[in-house]
């Protein structure tokens, strides 16, 4: 048995929908611009690139349902609607239709980003990490085990309507997003991948509770003081 000199953070994990089990994360993989207008919103051709990918920390999840501090260091805190894919199953270099036996289950979640430092960063072509994987900045609903299909994907910020999309609206369905990162990584059971934003990002002040919801999946819901 390892000795450790001081006792190992816990196990970063997410609720299973009607479960007292919880589902263990290991690493959060995060897709950009997967939506054609949010792509334009943000000022790129949505057809110009593969998807590409980046990262937040396991222990950047929060539960649905929780209060966080409005976070350091940036006056433009923005939500996010996304799909959450929870994998179930170790993977590389595999087709779409291999990438399909990798999916445990799905989650709504909101990938929060500090939107002035991500938008340093691009200026500087500097890494993304401070805007998009600090402390509490991935909030994620209770999984849903098995296949989903196409659904709304809504984002309101205190009861007005910020993001409404479908899932059908990906540039990369699912599939093709799990089978361009296990060319990548290999993937492994825990890992989490958020797929993307529709238009309609924007800020959350204090005081504001923002909410998302995927049809058929419990929401992400988070206030921030
Ligand atoms: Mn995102």
């Amino acid at each position: 048995m390892v000795e450790y000199v001081f006792p190992p953070a816990p196990q970063a994990s997410v609720a299973i929908e009607r479960s007292a089990a919880r589902f263990p994360v290991r690493r959060i993989f995060c897709v950009g611009r997967n939506y054609a207008e949010h792509a334009r919103e943000m000022g790129h051709d949505p057809q110009a690139e593969p998807p590409f990918f980046f990262t937040k920390p396991a222990d950047a999840v929060v539960d649905s349902g929780s209060t966080i501090a409005y976070p350091p260091a940036t006056s433009d805190f923005h939500y996010e609607a996304e799909l959450v894919v929870a994998i179930g199953a170790h993977g590389r270099n595999l087709s779409t239709d291999e990438a399909n036996g990798l999916i445990w289950g799905y989650a709504a979640g909101n990938d929060l980003t500090r939107r002035d430092i991500q938008a340093a960063a691009k200026a500087a072509r500097r890494p993304w990490d401070m805007s998009k994987g600090f402390d509490r900045s991935a909030i994620i609903g209770a999984l849903r085990p098995g296949p989903i299909g196409d659904a709304t994907i809504r984002c309101t910020l205190d009861g007005e309507v910020k993001q409404d999309a479908r899932l059908s609206d990906m540039i990369w369905p699912v599939e093709a997003v799990i089978s361009y990162l296990s060319a990548l990584v290999e993937l492994a059971p825990g890992d989490l991948i958020m797929t993307g934003t529709p238009a309609g990002v924007g800020p959350i002040a204090r005081g504001q509770t923002c909410r998302i919801d995927i049809e058929g999946l419990a929401p992400a819901i988070v206030s921030v003081i």
